[in-house]
């Protein structure tokens, strides 16, 4: 039975994620675990698609029923959530109002002109670039943006964030774990590690009460990419918590049950190390798997040193969950001229 099933989901994606075996970045790093993919970059039709897509499946119908007009949200310049949330209104004929930060510091004399903001202004959004810096939590900007729509005789819709510090921001990755098992069941067996990257939360917020029901809470392994640990692990703790309790999961969600590696996000927020570089350039030619400097590069970096390291036992099976990402990348075009 299925803890979403008293939710209603607007569906924006082609249905379950496929899982795919990665064989040569498994064989490049030794061979003692066996990896695979499931590929939420994949996941929809909408504008290259992502994981901030099967958040917005649980938010959609909130924003249908209170009558909104525009659905008004936040993200740093290349933000790929703000990608989504401009993707969803042209989806459902609304209008979009983006607040895009300046979280990032950056070389490329395009950055604010290719990759996630080209395709948002694309899809119509008025999207407006401020100077403020990097914040998960919510912001003034946002707000002010929400009233604007308002006095402007619009009905505003806000979404936070990475949809995350929304009371339905963590349901769609429940959904997550409640797939991965259906997905196991057809495989003949169980993954002993999901890898994903954290910074807003709702993602492994939502897999961490998903994966509660059959104990694997704490095999969730989230690589943070924010640089701001002790936040990003009270607003993944309060998520999952609030998620759970919203899904009467009848099982309180415990300070061991969320783990969270802090060593990857390095130098900073938006800003690949030369290990993320070459984590990068390993998935790409080992797998033709595209990830991008912001975060699946450093879930892709913290998972490969982990491996490296002997973290995962020999003979686990690990899952990478591949969140999207790379359109960003066009924004690093002086990093990657030579590949
Ligand atoms: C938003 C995002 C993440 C982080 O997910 P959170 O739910 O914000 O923690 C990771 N990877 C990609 C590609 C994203 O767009």
């Amino acid at each position: 039975m299925s803890l979403l099933q008293d939710f209603e989901r607007y569906p924006l994606t082609f249905g379950p994620t496929p899982i795919e075996p990665l064989p040569r970045l498994s064989e490049t790093l030794g061979g003692a675990v066996e990896i695979y993919a499931k590929r939420e970059d994949c996941n929809s039709g909408l504008a290259l698609g992502g994981n901030k897509l099967r958040k917005l499946e649980y938010i959609v119908p909130d924003a249908l029923a209170a009558g909104a007009d525009t659905l008004v949200s936040i993200g740093g310049v290349q933000s790929n959530h703000t990608r989504m949330v401009a993707a969803v209104a042209a989806k459902i004929g609304m209008k979009c109002r983006l607040v895009q930060e300046s979280w990032v510091p950056h070389e490329d004399a395009v950055y604010d002109r290719v990759g996630n903001i080209l395709l948002t202004r694309l899809m119509g959004a008025d999207s407006r670039i401020v100077a403020d810096g990097f914040d998960i939590g919510i912001r003034r900007s946002w707000e002010e943006a929400i009233r604007e729509v308002e006095e402007s005789g619009g009905v505003p819709y806000g979404i936070p964030a990475g949809a995350s510090m929304h009371p339905l921001g963590g349901l769609g990755y429940v959904g997550f774990a409640e797939e991965v098992r259906a997905q196991e069941a057809e495989l003949g067996f169980t993954f002993d590690y999901v890898v994903v990257c954290v910074v807003t939360g709702s993602t492994q917020g939502g897999m961490i009460v998903g994966f509660k029901v059959d104990g694997r809470a704490s095999r969730v392994i989230g690589i943070d990419a924010s640089g701001t640990l002790e936040k990003t692990r009270a607003q993944v703790m309060e998520i999952a918590r609030n998620t759970a309790r919203l899904v009467e999961l009848g099982d309180e969600i415990g300070e061991d049950d969320v783990h969270i590696n802090p060593d990857y996000a390095y130098p900073a927020y938006g800003v690949p190390s030369n290990e993320t570089n070459e984590a990068i350039r390993l998935a790409a030619r080992t797998e033709a798997m595209i990830t991008d400097p912001v975060y699946e590069g450093k879930s892709m970096q913290g998972m490969i040193d982990l491996i490296r390291r002997g973290f995962f036992a020999p003979g686990s099976k690990i899952l990478y969950a591949h969140l999207g990402g790379a359109p960003a990348l066009n924004g690093y075009s002086y990093i990657y001229r030579n590949g």
